[in-house]
């Protein structure tokens, strides 16, 4: 395979797939993200050449420059790993490259991800649905994108079933708003996992009324509804709180 699009998982690289180490330990080019655990980056064989294309606020790489850089790269048979943050068709813009790399006539494949959208609230041992709490998770992004059609937060606070956002720290207030105009009581539990499952996660829990005030801090993974007042995170990091 010439081209890999692999999801990196939430940060921690013990939640790496097997394939995606396999492949990275075999990659003569790894093209990263900023999303991309540290840990996960120290698994790039030190031979190989690392492209970091992270895109951050107010510097970003255009993605129709990713796109071009794979296909280059693709052309040139060489092992290489397209490596996403959490899962690359989930807000990745996975998609976008695979469409290019297709396009072109280069052999890839896709190796999904544990998606931070699972794994943000697992890590602050919240379910994202739960038997008589919530029988549905919608997941969606809080950011808004020139020219793309804004989410509807008012019919979204009428599905039911837990809200998990991405990119949703810089809107949160407003989005909080949307939601209880929407429907949505004020009192409903909100949790903020902010990167999680490295060595910086910190979980903010809330009413829904009280978000916009809350210190988050990107990344995070907001997570609206009954179940963000759980947290079966498990004994030794409720010790750990404690
Ligand atoms: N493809 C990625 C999502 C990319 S969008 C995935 O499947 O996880 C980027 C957003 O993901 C961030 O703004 C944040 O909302 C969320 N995110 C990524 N890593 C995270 C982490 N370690 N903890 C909490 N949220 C994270």
């Amino acid at each position: 395979m010439t081209v890999s699009l692999v999801g990196a998982g939430p940060g921690d690289p013990d939640l790496l797939t097997m394939k995606a180490a396999r492949l990275l330990g075999d990659a003569d080019i790894v093209v990263h993200d900023a999303l991309v655990g540290r840990g996960v980056l120290d698994l790039i064989p030190v031979h190989a050449e690392r492209i970091d294309v992270g895109k951050r606020v107010g510097r970003p790489v255009p993605q129709e420059m990713i796109s071009a850089l794979l296909v280059e790269l693709g052309r040139q048979g060489k092992r290489i790993v397209r490596l996403k943050g959490g899962d690359p068709f989930v807000f990745g813009r996975g998609g976008e490259e695979a469409i290019a790399l297709q396009e072109a006539g280069i052999e890839y494949e896709v190796v999904p991800g544990i998606t931070s959208s699972i794994a943000a609230p697992a890590a602050a041992g919240v379910p994202v649905t739960h038997r008589g709490v919530s029988a549905a998770f919608t997941v969606v992004t809080g950011h808004r994108r020139p020219g793309e059609p804004d989410v509807d937060w008012r019919s979204l606070a009428k599905v039911g079933g837990t809200i998990v956002i991405l990119m949703g720290v810089t809107h949160r207030a407003a989005i909080a708003d949307e939601l209880i105009v929407g429907g949505l009581a004020p009192d409903t539990p909100v949790a903020a996992i902010q990167s999680a499952t490295t060595d910086d996660e910190a979980v903010v829990r809330c009413a829904l009324a009280d978000l916009g005030a809350a210190i988050v801090e990107s990344p995070a993974t907001i997570v609206v509804g009954g179940v963000a007042a759980f947290d079966l995170s498990g004994t030794a990091a409720l010790a750990q709180r404690a």
